[in-house]
């Protein structure tokens, strides 16, 4: 056994030391911090022996579980060779066969693999490959991008800045590019059946029809808005969305950070509605939650429009110190192994269908205003007021309350606002999920009805 220090000095070192990421220091501080030591299959152990569901694949990143052997061999023996060399003018072999896999896996015109590091650099990468395209191609002009309200595509100021979220884009304004906005369906909170599907066509085409020329691409989480509150997109949407950017000359980027990696039930989310994007990016489960690892994906005209003589400068001049990495591209081949020898895109298709006959008891409690669900990415939404669909204040933290419950109850995860996160690991079993779902089901009683379950 490793040793470790005791928890008392850790969370003193702890307070003294971190600045966490998306987290109030101050509420913090005055908190007994969760220390985490291992993992173990579906589960976390903190330092005082406490296990927990990862009911939140630890950030919608997990997928097999945590201290997989086969992952866990995989980046071993490519430590054996070398753990980092640059793609930079040159390659390595994990990033190679990678590459070859990924193209395979993804939407059928997706040719060329661009390397980085985490979802918000690929988002980055899609941005500026997107807006250089044109200018290679000699069209000017084309200086914006179209984004959808509420969007998240990472922390970036690129990707800030086709952010649409006010807590977390807001402040940072005057530093960012502006790009047009056009509305999300969002149909729990739509005036009348199929309102919102039509509000977010409608303007789409009209604002194509009188910008195209000034817009490079327009940048969509496919299918489901993740960190808006898991809001489901109405079908038929993301493919119209497509066909509309297609139509306009305008290129269409496919944020499947979230989405990808068979969390939706689907290898890739854009494969519900068959759409392939001209620009994709992946990251959070591509190495099974193991490395920072990314990839920007994107097709043979757009790869065509950088390659040409060295003297007319259309050179993608982008790239990490760390782009491409042995590590994580080893890791992620062995996911990729997993996902083939599970079978484990229709395990999850499977087992969310299955899921679904266990939320009729929690739309039965008094404050469940709403519960979204694709694949295993799952938001439930706490209302104060039913019938009126009246979110609780921010003020109130219902979210934070009730996931802080489900921490006490063995179960991890964390809110968007009043949205409950239910994202577990994709290889969690039936018996798994079934006791995640009941302390979910108990906290929400107990938080938000004020008594027991
Ligand atoms: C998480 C996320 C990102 C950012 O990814 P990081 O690896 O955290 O930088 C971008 N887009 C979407 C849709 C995400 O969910």
């Amino acid at each position: 056994m490793i040793s470790t220090p005791s928890y008392a000095e850790l969370a003193s070192k702890n307070k003294k030391y971190l600045w966490h990421p998306f987290t109030q220091m101050k509420d913090y501080c005055e908190n007994d911090p969760l220390i985490i030591e291992r993992g173990e299959g579906v589960t976390l152990i903190d330092v005082n022996n406490k296990k927990y569901y990862d009911g939140f694949s630890s950030v919608w990143l997990n997928v097999h579980g945590h201290c997989v052997p086969e992952l866990n061999q995989a980046i071993t023996k490519q430590l054996e060779l070398i753990a980092h060399s640059t793609l930079l003018g040159m390659a390595n072999v994990p990033a190679i066969q990678l590459a070859e896999k990924l193209v395979e896996i993804t939407p059928e015109g997706l040719t060329k693999v661009f390397y980085s590091d985490c979802g918000a650099t690929g988002v980055e990468i899609a941005l500026k490959m997107a807006f250089q395209y044109w200018q290679n191609k000699g069209i000017s002009g084309k200086n914006r991008f179209i984004t959808m309200n509420h969007a998240y595509h990472g922390d970036t100021i690129g990707a800030v800045s086709v952010g649409a979220i006010p807590l977390y884009h807001q402040v940072y304004k005057p530093l960012l590019f502006s790009p047009y906005t056009i509305p999300y369906p969002n149909t729990y909170r739509e005036e009348k059946d199929g309102a919102a599907l039509e509000q977010t066509l409608q303007a789409l085409e009209k604002l194509l029809q009188e910008k195209s020329s000034e817009v490079a691409a327009i940048i969509v989480e496919p299918i489901v808005q993740g960190a808006s509150g898991m809001i489901v997109m109405p079908e038929g949407c993301l493919k119209k969305i497509a066909e509309l950017a297609s139509a306009h000359q305008v290129l269409f980027i496919a944020d499947e950070v979230a989405t990808g990696f068979g969390r939706t039930g689907k290898m890739f989310a854009c494969e519900h509605e068959e759409v392939t994007p001209d620009i994709m990016v992946i990251a959070k489960g591509i190495t099974g939650g193991y490395l920072p690892l990314a990839t920007t994906l994107t097709t043979d005209e757009i790869y065509r429009g950088f390659y040409a003589n060295y003297e007319e400068q259309k050179t993608f001049f982008h790239g990490h110190s760390y782009t491409g990495n042995p590590l994580g591209c080893a890791v992620a081949l062995a996911n990729l192994e997993l996902f083939k020898s599970k079978g484990l895109v229709d395990k999850v298709a499977a087992d969310a269908q299955w899921l679904k006959q266990k939320w009729p008891a929690f739309l039965e409690r008094k404050h469940v205003g709403d519960i979204r669900q694709k694949g295993l990415m799952i938001g439930i939404e706490l209302v104060v007021d039913k019938q009126k669909r009246t979110p609780y204040h921010w003020n109130d933290r219902m979210g934070v309350k009730v996931s802080q419950r489900c921490r006490e109850l063995g179960l991890l995860t964390r809110p968007l606002g009043n949205v409950l996160v239910f994202m577990p690991p994709l290889s969690s079993t039936r018996d798994e999920l079934t006791e995640m779902i009941q302390i979910l089901y108990q906290a929400i009683v107990e938080v938000t009805e004020g008594r027991e379950a």
